[in-house]
């Protein structure tokens, strides 16, 4: 459920005209909804606290790291995991304390290491033996101890996007479960480090929960052969990856209390603090893309709706064959007559394609349309390739509305280059 609905004709963002906020800000623009975010952070939590569980949620940051989506979410109590130090330098500046934050990822580097133990985040995930040398150093060098979690790889098929895929042999990711045993009795002799917690994290936008309970089911009992070796873990993180519904009439996800069950029956017994990074699930349908039609170009065999979004304001339909809901702002638009059309950006890329052959309606210039499910990985993942300025945010709450984020302007995009002293007009020898 979210907050975007027709009234009176019009798309709102909760009591916020969407056709006014087009004309106070410009196109294209991201408009999230606070409601929203603030209602599916709740319905997870409670859905973990129904089934008398112990959780701490750590919101994956880079589904979206705006400052307002960070505060709104650290307020309900919120934690944060991030991967890099400029996430967890976000997370800290939108007042989430040290302690309530996670840093996975598997390339951190050692000045990031120091940098995570100089703020006392709760833990960091260990993702390889090259890792857990490199911070055991560190943390020694620094003279404190480093509280982690060995991740796990349970070579589990996630069954999603084979980009966003984390928990099979063949990906990247954490380290053989096989190899736990032998993982944690050498980070109980290294100095520097104390395991904690061990994580798993098997993927994004699962539609499914028989893989998380395969996950979870070989976490158990890897946790429990762990405390029969004296490796007492005091928690168990297990990831985010909880899908999302992006078209209308798509088989739903599982929802939240069904995703709960799942853990209190796989990990309950074991009595331990269990963490949770949700991020798709909290943010992705808490925001819109809003953009207007710059041409309806209709050629011979194709009609190209022709809109000022592009693929470095919105990535995903390229990225990851992503399918978003496109619909016009004015709710009447959306009756009238249809046909098959690819919506395609400025971008000089073929790839700059949000959608091929979808039934839409007939647009002239100027009118408006939106995005559907927009809030994760969407404004995160923006560039301004093509010289295009990085899209506002903007938040709203009741009727009134902030933006979050101002679009960037030319003189601070080009500013950004620095011309070499050689090439300077006055230049001499
Ligand atoms: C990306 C990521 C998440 C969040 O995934 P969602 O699908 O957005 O819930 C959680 N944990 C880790 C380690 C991640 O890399």
């Amino acid at each position: 459920m979210n907050h975007f609905d027709y009234v009176d004709g019009i798309l709102h963002a909760e009591g916020v005209s969407i056709s006014d906020l087009a004309a106070k800000v410009g196109t294209p623009f991201y408009v999230y909804s606070s409601a929203t975010l603030e209602r599916h952070y709740q319905i997870f939590k409670d859905a973990l606290d129904e089934q008398g569980l112990d959780t701490l949620v750590c919101y994956a940051v880079k589904a979206n790291s705006n400052q307002s989506v960070l505060r709104t979410l650290g307020n309900l109590g919120a934690g944060a995991d991030v991967v890099s130090e400029g996430e967890m330098r976000r997370a800290l500046a939108a007042g989430i304390p040290a302690d309530r934050i996670v840093f996975s990822g598997v390339g951190k580097t050692a000045a990031e290491m120091a940098a995570a133990m100089e703020e006392g985040i709760l833990e960091l995930n260990v993702e390889s033996i090259p890792e857990l040398d490199t911070l055991s150093k560190v943390a020694d060098a620094m003279e404190t101890e480093a509280h982690i979690a060995i991740r796990v790889n349970p070579d589990v098929d996630a069954n999603t996007h084979e980009k966003i895929a984390t928990g099979k042999k063949e990906n990247k990711f954490g380290i053989d479960i096989e190899m736990a045993g032998q993982i944690y009795a050498k980070a109980m002799e290294l100095p520097g480090v104390k395991p904690v917690s061990i994580a798993v994290h098997i993927g994004s936008q699962l539609t499914d929960l028989a893989p998380f309970r395969a996950a979870f089911t070989k976490v158990a009992e890897t946790v429990q052969m762990l405390d029969n070796m004296g490796v007492p873990l005091e928690r168990i993180d297990i990831g985010g990856g909880l899908g999302i519904p992006y078209s209308h009439g798509d088989e739903e996800p599982p929802l939240p209390k069904d995703y709960a069950k799942v853990v209190k029956e796989t990990l309950g017994h074991l009595n331990k603090k269990i963490m949770l990074e949700p991020g798709r699930l909290i943010v992705g349908n808490a925001g819109l893309l809003v953009s207007e039609v710059i041409f309806d170009k209709k050629g011979d065999t194709k009609r190209f709706v022709i809109v000022d979004a592009a693929m470095n304001d919105l990535v995903r339909p390229t990225l990851y064959d992503g399918h978003h809901e496109i619909i016009a702002v004015e709710e009447a638009k959306n009756d009238e007559i249809h046909s098959l059309s690819d919506v395609v950006g400025p971008v000089c890329e073929t790839g700059d394609t949000f959608t091929k052959n979808r039934e839409l309606p007939e647009f002239e210039t100027g009118d408006l349309i939106a995005f559907g499910s927009a809030g994760a990985y969407g404004a995160v993942m923006a560039s301004t390739y093509n010289s295009r300025l990085l899209v506002p945010e903007v938040m709203v709450k009741d009727d009134q509305f902030a933006v979050i984020r101002p679009r960037q302007d030319y003189e601070a995009l080009i500013g950004l280059d620095k011309t070499a002293p050689w090439l300077e007009e006055n230049h001499s020898e």
